[in-house]
């Protein structure tokens, strides 16, 4: 979990047993300073020029800089009600990062939550959680209790005249609440279906009110950035976007976990030294990046940054920065084939090409998989690619469920053309 001798604000709380500093705990370890210098000393413009400053981008997979995101709320005070909605419904294939913050260190989370609806002076909060997630709710809901009696959260917080509740929304787990739209909709009590943008969430959200959605990783930052400064924030990281990064490994690699490092470290140094290598009598062959629904690299991306820039130079997406990585004893279409048949289950059925579309792609790869595929099924899969890309959707999710197939029929295509020629799956 711990990420060497560099500097590790998000996880210097979590203890190895991984049960959560108490209130007291956390204030004993410098908990809640950021709160009080925000509320006591600074105004919400100059917290948001701050987290401007950091470079701070968002940790949820879009990347999207935090500071500009506030700055698009209307900022006309209390006069509206505004809302913020903490993004926990972390449901991407392969990425377990805001558990481990949501259960090592839940007063972070909450501090960051104050503080930043402080900045665009939103007066209730919520935070939207996985279904599955009911250690981090058990823990999560203690810590907003402890709050609220310390006088951090309700009316007048340490005599500011900032009042804001916080509230625990457990999701009824659909993966399109990831959709910020979505989940805004769930959260209203409807079916979780994405809305059209504009108007963005920031002018219109939560029941038609102005409403920023920031992920878990990216509100746990806010302490610190208030804290220790944007200039110092910035300069954690090996490149241009601020921070450290909470990056992860899975699949058949020695020691698969979550560490948080500097931001843009490669790729092969948390394969090789956070993740321990590959598993004796396995070979690395490829990755995605950060989560399923980015496009795989293979061995001479080894190098690459993981930050946003560097990820995109090299043909995919940071996401999450948690890696899938695929090794040479697994079936890379039996891999497409459980992505797409998971991506076609949460498809929310709203736009015909995604609805229609991903399970056509499952029946494919399925057919393939077990032998049973033709040639000209490949040129089928690569139009899929197109029918359902950028643009064509109502939302992201079928797009993102495109990229890892796009790049598999290129990285994997002797695989496809050999489980077509033998008629049946060769790792089998
Ligand atoms: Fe729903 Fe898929 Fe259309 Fe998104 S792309 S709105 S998930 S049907």
């Amino acid at each position: 979990m711990t990420g060497g001798k560099a500097e590790r604000p998000l996880t210097q709380n979590i203890r190895p047993d991984e049960e959560p500093l108490d209130i007291d705990g956390y204030l004993r370890a410098g908990g809640y300073a950021a709160l009080r210098k925000s509320l006591g000393g600074m105004t919400p413009e100059e917290v948001i020029k701050e987290v401007t400053a950091s470079n701070l981008r968002g940790r949820g997979g879009a990347g999207f800089p935090t500071g500009k995101k506030w700055s698009l709320a209307p900022t006309d005070g209390m006069s509206r009600r505004k809302y913020l909605v903490v993004n926990a419904d972390e449901m991407e294939p392969g990425t377990f990062k805001d558990r481990l913050l949501m259960e090592g260190d839940p007063h972070q989370l909450i501090e960051g939550a104050i503080v930043s609806a402080f900045a665009i002076q939103a007066s209730v909060a919520y935070i939207f959680l996985r279904a599955e997630y009911t250690l981090a709710g058990r823990r999560l809901q203690r810590a907003i209790d402890e709050a609220r009696a310390k006088g951090y959260l309700g009316k007048n917080i340490l005599g500011s005249g900032f009042d804001l509740e916080l509230h625990l929304h457990r999701s009824a787990g659909r993966y399109i609440c990831g959709d910020e739209t979505a989940m805004l909709t769930a959260l209203e009590g409807n079916r979780a279906i994405p809305r059209a943008k504009p108007p963005y969430p920031q002018i219109s959200g939560l029941w038609g009110k102005p409403t920023v959605v920031n992920n878990v990783e990216t509100l746990a930052n806010i302490p610190h950035i208030v804290n220790r400064g944007a200039e110092w924030f910035r300069g954690l990281a090996h490149g241009e976007d601020g921070g450290t990064k909470i990056y992860g490994a899975s699949g058949r690699v020695k020691h698969p976990g979550a560490w948080e490092l500097p931001m843009g470290t490669t790729i092969r140094e948390i394969l090789e030294e956070h993740a321990g290598g590959m598993r004796d009598g396995y070979a690395f062959r490829a990755l995605l990046p950060g989560g399923a629904s980015t496009q795989f690299l293979g061995e001479q991306h080894l190098d690459v940054a993981m930050d946003f820039t560097s990820v995109e130079k090299a043909g995919s997406r940071l996401g999450t920065g948690t890696m899938i990585i695929v090794d040479d004893r697994t079936c890379p279409i039996g891999l497409l084939h459980n992505l797409q048949h998971f991506f076609a289950q949460e498809s929310c059925g709203w736009c015909t090409p995604c609805r229609d579309g991903l399970p056509w792609v499952e029946r494919l790869l399925g057919a393939i998989e077990a032998g049973q595929g033709e040639t000209r099924d490949l040129e089928i899969l690569e139009m899929h690619t197109g029918f359902l890309g950028p643009g064509k959707t109502f939302c992201a999710l079928a797009p993102g469920a495109m990229e890892p197939l796009e790049s598999g029929l290129k990285v994997f295509r002797e695989d496809f053309e050999r489980h077509i020629d033998l008629k049946r799956c060769p790792w089998r």
